[in-house]
């Protein structure tokens, strides 16, 4: 197949949603779809339980699960799909940020009963500022949930979205029938049968047929003639460009658990969905269907065995066809590399390949070369954009508890914040170093793999910082900056690429010194 056909055929997305809406089981059916997978199961939730936050066992279960599960590939109808793993949990937010910048489009999934939730507000808007093409899922639809008109509006409201059901659901809960694809013009009737793998369809060419009253009763049928009508007057048509520049975005209902209606989501999914999309680099703009091979990591994974110190790093395939035993550049560190033993993944399972294309992800054994951001071409200098740091939440001094450990420690601080687990900043005052983290989680893991992985220990101890700041003296009055520098020293550290960070110690100071500098620019990323 021509290198275009490969690349045209790929189609690379994310699942989000806050956690318990349905994202591991409807990732499972997907799977069950492509024939991926052959029984319910096999695709392993990797959410941390509550109140798991102090069961280090929990967490390396995590991890292993989480490495299984970094990127899941099938093919559907002459489609490869490759789904990637976004952690729901809060404290692997960031995480979860940096995934959706190798992801081309994404699924939203929204439990029917709850509604928009706080971790979905989140992700969407990530979504919505990188303009990535979102399919919305209702799911939990065999439950009583929320007037599905309702629904809608909470959804354009708080997700800021602009939505068109492509499917419509008749009735809910203990009253669901099934679905009215709007898209393909059929009804799938509920039996409520989860062993089911594959549903009937009815073909529906004509809402008004009387053979709708006979399948799903009068009652339903007339409420579910007016719905649509008062669907087809209210929301915009479908329109794929449209959907393509994340202006509009196509919403299904279905029941995850039971199997009911992912059929319909793929079949469009495939359709519609974005094969590989051109990125934006420091230099130019790439195309993906580039002859020459480029591509950037997103995610570090460590070995979970401390015998075996080598990462899996997780590459996103911009452009052209990733060639196993040929040399690349690395362009940071300026070298020429080759990796005999490239993993792609199918399934839960990973194996060596010779090659991958556009949109794929490769996993490649790494001895400590890698960081979060780092680009690969064939010797063309590009740097990709796009992998920020996010101003953390949490702030901790971290001190050395076993003196001489302390070249242990230095090393594993270093990967770790390589792997971008948390980020780091030395004091400019005294070089104390600062660790912070979108979740608490993070410290727990941090000390235990400082401990099994490097053999250092660590301590804690709190530091009241509101946010971290990056701080842009371009433009800045040079007389004001100065002051700023001498004023706040207390305040001031540099990040790991020896970038300024002003750690505001409350949303009060913060306000108050931009107000003081305003010629300074403080930007709550690391990239501007
Ligand atoms: P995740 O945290 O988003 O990955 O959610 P899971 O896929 O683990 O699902 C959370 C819970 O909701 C599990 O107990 C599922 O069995 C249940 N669930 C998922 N889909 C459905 C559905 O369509 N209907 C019902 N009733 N429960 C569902």
């Amino acid at each position: 197949m021509s290198l275009l056909k490969e690349i045209q055929r790929r189609r690379t997305f994310g699942v989000i949603a806050h956690p318990d809406a349905g994202k591991t089981t409807l990732t499972e059916k997907l799977l069950l779809f492509g024939g991926a997978i052959q029984e319910a199961g096999a695709v392993k939730s990797n959410k941390i339980k509550k109140g798991a936050t102090s069961d280090f066992m929990e967490i390396e279960r995590q991890r292993g699960i989480s490495v299984a599960t970094s990127v899941l590939a099938f093919e559907y109808d002459g489609i490869k799909v490759n789904i990637l793993d976004t952690p729901g949990h809060k404290d692997f937010a960031e995480d979860t940020f940096r995934t959706l910048t190798a992801v081309d489009s994404v699924i939203v999934v929204v439990d029917v009963a709850k509604g928009v939730e706080e971790q979905t507000e989140k992700l969407v808007e990530v979504c919505r500022m990188r303009n990535i093409p979102m399919i919305v899922f209702i799911n939990k639809m065999d439950r009583e949930g929320k007037d599905a008109f309702d629904l809608l509006d909470e959804i354009e409201q708080k997700l800021g979205l602009r939505v068109v059901p492509l499917s419509f659901p008749i009735g809910m809960g203990y009253d669901f029938k099934g679905i009215y694809n709007i898209w393909e013009k059929n009804i799938n009737l509920f039996t409520g049968d989860s062993r089911k793998d594959i549903e009937e369809t009815i073909e529906i060419s004509d809402l008004s047929s009387p053979e709708l009253d006979r399948l799903v009763g009068d009652k339903a049928a007339k409420t579910l003639r007016e719905e649509i009508e008062l669907v087809e007057g209210i929301y915009p048509d479908f329109d794929k460009e449209d959907y393509l520049n994340a202006k509009l975005q196509p919403v299904f209902f279905g029941s995850a658990l039971n199997n009911f209606g992912v059929r319909e989501l793929l079949d469009c999914f495939v359709d519609i969905a974005p094969s590989p999309r051109p990125k934006l680099s420091e230099e130019r703009l790439v195309d993906p269907k580039e002859d020459k091979f480029t591509g950037f990591i997103f995610k570090i994974h460590a070995n979970m065995d401390p015998n075996h110190r080598d990462r899996l790093a997780f590459v996103k395939i911009v452009s052209g066809k990733f060639e196993r035993n040929k040399p690349y550049l690395h362009v940071r560190n300026n070298k020429k590399m080759k990796f005999s033993s490239p993993n792609a993944f199918f399934a839960e399972k990973k194996e060596i390949v010779d090659t991958s294309y556009a949109g794929d992800i490769v996993g490649l054994h790494d001895t400590g070369n890698f960081k979060i951001g780092d680009t690969l071409t064939e010797g063309e200098i590009i740097n990709y954009k796009g992998v920020p740091s996010f101003s953390p939440e949490h702030f901790r001094y971290i001190n050395n508890a076993d003196p001489l450990k302390s070249k242990q420690l230095f090393k594993g601080i270093d990967q770790l914040m390589d792997e971008g687990v948390a980020q780091i900043f030395t004091l400019e005052l005294n070089g104390r170093k600062v660790i912070g983290t979108v979740g608490a989680l993070q410290y727990e893991v941090i000390q235990y793999r400082l401990e099994h992985e490097y053999g250092a220990k660590c301590t804690y101890e709190n530091l009241n910082v509101h946010k971290a700041c990056w701080v842009d003296p371009k433009g800045s009055k040079s007389e004001e900056y100065k002051e700023f520098v001498r004023v706040k020293q207390r305040f001031l550290a540099k990040d790991k690429q020896n970038q300024l960070v002003f750690l505001a110690d409350s949303a009060f100071s913060l306000q108050m010194t931009q107000q003081k500098y305003p010629s300074i620019k403080f930007h709550f990323t690391s990239e501007f």
